[in-house]
């Protein structure tokens, strides 16, 4: 790999499926209370409900967005609802610890997710203390990556230049708006998640790795601050 990352001081992770691999199964359980939720929420049979919540991801980047632009929601109950899933899948990652650890500068965590969400994620990985920051739905305002907004106020919060930032995301299109800004990108995704997903990727994307340890474990680091 080529990329030169001498200048980073600023890591910034998207957390699930990135901090830990989707095969952990968490969104899987996540997604399946979003759906319930939405289904509930607009009344529909859950064939047109699906249809519509695509559309939502589309045009809004969150089913949540999509249903607070069209429908009377309640975004604390919607995010405490659709979060409150068992993690036991979930591994503990002391190797991931220690591949954040080595990393010099400051680290972040920057998701659409809701923050106890996090938090309990975080916790369970065993890498809460290794973060600076934590950035959640809620203080996005509930307006979700890929907003370029939603990335400006998450560099001003915590003042981080965006040229010596790297951003670290499954979802490729995340991706686009913090390259715009200066930042490198990084796609951790297996081509299998990609196809799956129906996600494609573009010539915003510096690097991919199949997962996080991959592209972290082998990087020859300047000694950490
Ligand atoms: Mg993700």
């Amino acid at each position: 790999m080529s990329l030169d990352l001498s200048h980073i001081d600023a890591w910034i992770f998207d957390l699930d499926d990135t901090l830990y691999p989707p095969e952990q199964g968490v969104m899987g359980l996540v997604q399946a209370r979003i759906n319930a939720f939405m289904i509930d929420a607009v009344g529909l049979p859950e064939a047109e409900a699906r249809v519509m919540q695509r559309q939502f991801l589309d045009e809004h980047g969150t089913t949540l967005a999509g249903l607070m632009a069209n429908y009377a929601v309640d975004p604390d109950k919607f995010l405490r609802e659709v979060h409150d899933v068992p993690l036991d899948s979930l591994e503990p990652s002391p190797r991931m610890a220690e591949a954040l650890a080595r990393l010099p500068g400051r680290r972040f965590v920057l998701t659409n997710g809701a923050r106890c969400h996090a938090m309990r994620v975080l916790e369970r990985i065993g890498i809460t203390d290794l973060f600076d920051g934590v950035f959640a739905i809620e203080d996005m305002d509930l307006t979700p990556k890929p907003a370029p907004s939603t990335f400006r106020r998450f560099l001003d919060r915590f003042g981080i230049d965006p040229h010596r930032a790297i951003f670290f995301e499954d979802t490729p299109k995340n991706l686009e708006p913090a390259k715009a800004l200066g930042m490198t990108t990084v796609l951790i995704a297996t081509a299998e998640h990609l196809q799956s997903t129906g996600r494609t990727g573009g010539d915003w994307i510096d690097a991919t790795a199949p997962d996080l340890l991959s592209f972290l474990e082998p990087l020859a680091l300047r000694d950490a601050a």
